[in-house]
C-alpha cells in the first residue's frame, strides 16, 4: 500500500490541485497512451483534402492539373487521394457558388 500516495499527503506537500492529478494519474497515463497508439487511426479523408485544394486556389491547382491528375498525400498515414480535372472543376465550380451566393447577401 505504500505505493499508492495520499491526497492529503499531496496536499500537505503544498502541491495544486492539477498536480496532485497528475501524481495519481501517472501510472496510468501511459497504459491510456499506449491503447491510443494501438487503436490510432488517421483522421483523414476526401473531404478534408478538398478543403486544401480549395485554400491553395483554383490557379495554382489547375496548374499541376496541366501535368496529369492532383495527388495530394497525407504525411500521417501516407493515403493517396487522386483528383481528375473533372472533379477538380466540380469542386471549385460548387466553391465558387457558395462564394457568390456569399456575395449577394451582402
Ligand atoms: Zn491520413
Amino acid at each position: 500500500m505504500a505505493q499508492i500516495k495520499s491526497v492529503s499527503g499531496l496536499i500537505d506537500q503544498g502541491l495544486s490541485p492539477e498536480e496532485i492529478l497528475k501524481e495519481i494519474l501517472e501510472g496510468f497515463r501511459f497504459r491510456i497512451l499506449a491503447e491510443r497508439e494501438v487503436s490510432y487511426q488517421c483522421q483523414c479523408s476526401r473531404e478534408r483534402t478538398r478543403n486544401l485544394l480549395v485554400s491553395m486556389g483554383r490557379k495554382e491547382i489547375q496548374e499541376i492539373l496541366e501535368e496529369g491528375q492532383v495527388e495530394v498525400k497525407c504525411h500521417f498515414c501516407g493515403g493517396v487521394y487522386c483528383y481528375e480535372k473533372e472533379e477538380i472543376d466540380k469542386l471549385f465550380d460548387k466553391v465558387k457558388d457558395i462564394n457568390e451566393k456569399r456575395e449577394n447577401k451582402k
